[in-house]
């Protein structure tokens, strides 16, 4: 008899009828023998709905009552999906994300779990029950209801599955598995048998949103067998695991993209020490994070040009910022372009080859691809394009490394 943590995400709980085909194969599940625990998230649409319903009542619409409101939508999932289970006999009982004390930090909107109590919910397992707790969901030390950003079920799952102890974490969603790239944008992209912890948290913090990257964390520090499944087909899925080393060694595993970037572009600031820092103070004390930066010194040598990127969701607020410390510096001219896109390739293969940067940019300009930026790290590469070249640069990309599914073995 093993313990397995079944995550369903939106598409999967979508309707009465989806919510049903989960009960039952939670159910086929508990007949296995296996005591089950099932997370599940808001009805596909719903978390967007209820967002679009607070930004009409406020634009600025966060914190607290936000966090009240969104939770509302993974309570309705649990409670159906009791129901449909007590339908089918089988003992079953609802949580909130409270209710088994599953406690955060104080982050409205993007709150980090600190501590589950699994008591509660080793109880009912004992009892013959399955547990269906809300994802996405929990409480700060004051009682307040908190959210874990966008895709957070499926860290509520890897947490639960850590502080139970449990055999097995499984993702079950609208995708068989993780593959190469986003079979949405590459319909010739494969899925993976198995992925590395540290190649699937590059791959979900460059862009790819088929696992919350701290539920990739959670899983590696933990180390809870995590696997992506398909709710609507049978199969093997990918398992994430540490690196073995039987492992076939692809040189890259996948390519991520980030539609989320904007870039900004101050030119002509004086080339004096502290520039940089003067520069990314103002934005870093608003709160904005900034992912890449790039400075180079004009051919004058006493001016430099100085590019980064941020969240979409900042660029408005960041540029207001950066013109007013262009002024204090007395630069030449701030620009900004919210129309780009990040590109990766992920792959710990990268460590021991060289020249995958060379071939990367080479693939990119036989197509007539520009390069804006590029970042690397051990087991990454990253460009910043025109978003326009999006799809072009991922299948350029995804065929010039050989990522490629042989026909007949693509996506269903
Ligand atoms: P859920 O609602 O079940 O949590 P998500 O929409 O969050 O589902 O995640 C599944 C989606 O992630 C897929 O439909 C797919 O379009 C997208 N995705 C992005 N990158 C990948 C990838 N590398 N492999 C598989 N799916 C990916
Ligand atoms: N319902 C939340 C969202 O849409 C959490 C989740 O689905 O994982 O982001
Ligand atoms: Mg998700």
């Amino acid at each position: 008899m093993a313990l397995i943590v079944q995550k369903y995400g939106g598409t999967s709980v979508g309707s009465p009828e989806r919510i049903e085909r989960v009960a039952e194969k939670v159910l086929e599940t508990t007949r296995q023998g296996h005591q089950v625990v099932v997370v599940v998230s808001a009805m596909s649409g719903e978390t967007d709905r209820l967002l679009d319903l607070a930004h009409r009542i406020d634009p600025q619409a966060g914190g607290r009552e936000l966090d009240v409101l969104l939770s509302t939508g993974e309570q309705v999932t649990i409670a159906l999906l009791a129901m449909a289970l007590h339908r089918r006999g089988c003992p079953a009982v609802s949580y909130t994300g409270a209710q088994v004390h599953i406690l955060t930090d104080s982050a409205h909107n993007k709150a980090r779990i600190r501590e589950i109590d699994g008591a509660r919910v080793r109880r009912d397992l004992e009892a013959g029950r399955v547990v269906v707790v809300a994802g996405f969901q929990g409480v700060d030390e004051h009682g307040n209801i908190t959210t874990l950003g966008r895709g957070g079920s499926d860290t509520t799952a890897v947490a639960l599955a850590a502080a139970l102890g449990a055999d097995e974490c499984q993702i079950y969603t609208d995708v068989d598995g993780v593959y190469t790239t986003d079979p949405r944008i590459e319909p010739r992209a494969r899925r993976l048998d198995r992925i590395t912890f540290e190649e699937m948290l590059e791959m979900a913090s460059l862009g790819s949103k088929v696992l919350q990257i701290r539920a990739v964390e959670f899983a590696g520090k933990y180390d809870v067998p995590l696997r992506v499944l398909s709710s609507f087909e049978e199969g093997p899925g990918t398992l994430i695991t540490y690196e073995a080393d039987q492992m076939e060694q692809a040189l890259i595993s996948g390519i991520a993209f980030n539609r989320d970037e904007a870039q900004l572009t101050v030119t002509g600031v004086p080339d004096q020490p502290g520039v940089a820092a003067r520069i990314l103070g103002p934005i870093s004390d608003a709160n904005i994070e900034v992912d890449m930066i790039v400075q180079n010194v004009a051919a004058d040598r006493q001016t430099t040009d100085f590019t980064f990127t941020v969240h979409r969701n900042d660029y408005e607020r960041a540029l207001e910022i950066l013109r007013r410390t262009a002024e204090e510096l007395g630069a030449r001219s701030v620009e900004g372009d919210p129309a780009i896109v990040k590109v990766s390739l992920v792959g710990v293969g990268m460590r021991s080859h060289a020249g995958i940067a060379a071939e990367m940019f080479r693939a990119l300009a036989e197509e007539g691809i520009n390069i804006r930026m590029i970042s690397t790290s051990e087991i990454k590469i990253s460009v910043v394009v025109d978003e326009k070249y999006l799809e072009l640069a991922v299948r350029t990309l995804h065929q010039a490394f050989g990522l490629d599914a042989e026909p007949g073995e693509g996506v269903a």
